[in-house]
């Protein structure tokens, strides 16, 4: 029998932080939704125990550094599960972007697994096993809009968010995301007030969210890639109304309105950047 998963993008609509921790992390504020560009995850039962995973991307590996192997694996351990799952990921997630693809390839398994084994575990727990793979990964096992907190594992599911449309716009680089933290400065961080976005969520306020948008990481991966700062320029220039980087980067996001708009911003910028998506936020739960 064969299940299949949607994993979607995650974009960031705000990130903030607020402290390096004892353990090695930050403390985060992030506010989070999710977007209709998706991998396909499939999933196969295989009576042997045996966990066997691959992606059709050269930079995804098909062993055990796969998140979704690792998701896999952290569900047959915690419920002493003998049997074995065969996974093939179609990705469609553009590869250290900021935007969240092996987390949420990880989350698909477990929500996946959840079902094609009976297991009738809670989203909540599956979620608090999510952040032993990583910190992302509780926000994707709901995959709708939240606030995370802690290291980024602490859940507060949100309404959707009031925008519709957004350019994903990703340079020809891949970022680190530990790289970047560890060259985080935490003095004048321009931190973003998270409590007006939540405002602008809760009151439906496009214009007022497109106002408050913003990410203290594009402090350090605009210095190392400047061409993130000139991408986020050019769709500024090209009539988004909020603009930022998503998560540690290096893919700018523009909030749009309506869908003829985000086609045109999108028309100008496949010229000046190498991968360019016109998506829709969905923001809302779609996966139970
Ligand atoms: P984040 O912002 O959570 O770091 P990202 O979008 O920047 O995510 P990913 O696409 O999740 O980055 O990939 C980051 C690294 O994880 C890459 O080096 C990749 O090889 C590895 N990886 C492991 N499993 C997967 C997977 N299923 N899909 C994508 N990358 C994976």
């Amino acid at each position: 029998m064969v299940f299949f998963e949607n994993a979607p993008a995650k974009i960031t609509l705000s990130v903030d932080v607020l402290g390096k921790r004892v353990d090695g992390y930050h403390d985060v504020e992030m506010v989070m939704t999710t977007v209709d560009l998706a991998d396909r995850v499939a999933l196969t039962s295989l009576e042997v125990d045996y966990i066997d995973v691959s992606a059709d991307n050269q930079y995804v590996p098909n062993d055990e550094r796969n998140l979704a192997y690792k998701a896999a694996l952290a569900l047959k351990n915690k419920y002493h599960i003998t049997r074995g799952v065969r996974i093939d990921i179609e990705k469609n997630i553009p590869v250290s972007a900021g935007l969240g693809g092996g987390s949420s390839d990880a989350a698909a398994v477990l929500r996946g697994l959840n079902k094609l084994w009976d297991l009738d575990i809670p989203l909540s727990e599956l979620a608090d096993l999510g952040a032993s793979i990583g910190s992302d990964v509780p926000f994707c096992v709901y995959g709708s809009t939240a606030l995370a907190s802690g290291r980024g594992e602490i859940i507060e599911e949100l309404s959707p968010p009031p925008v519709t449309w957004a350019i994903l716009a990703k340079p020809n680089i891949g970022v680190s995301t530990r790289v970047i933290f560890n060259q985080l400065t935490l003095e004048n961080l321009p931190h973003p007030n998270t409590k007006r976005i939540l405002e602008a969520i809760n009151q439906q306020d496009f214009y007022k969210l497109c106002d408050h948008v913003g990410n203290v990481l594009e402090t350090v991966t605009t210095s190392l890639y400047p061409n993130v700062q000139r991408i986020k320029e050019k769709m500024v220039q090209a009539g988004s109304k909020g603009v930022l980087m998503s998560g540690s980067g290096p893919t700018v996001v523009g909030l749009v309105e309506h869908q003829h708009k985000a086609i045109r911003i999108y028309n100008g910028l496949r010229g000046f950047c190498d991968e360019v998506y016109v998506v829709r936020i969905i923001g809302y739960s779609t996966t139970c």
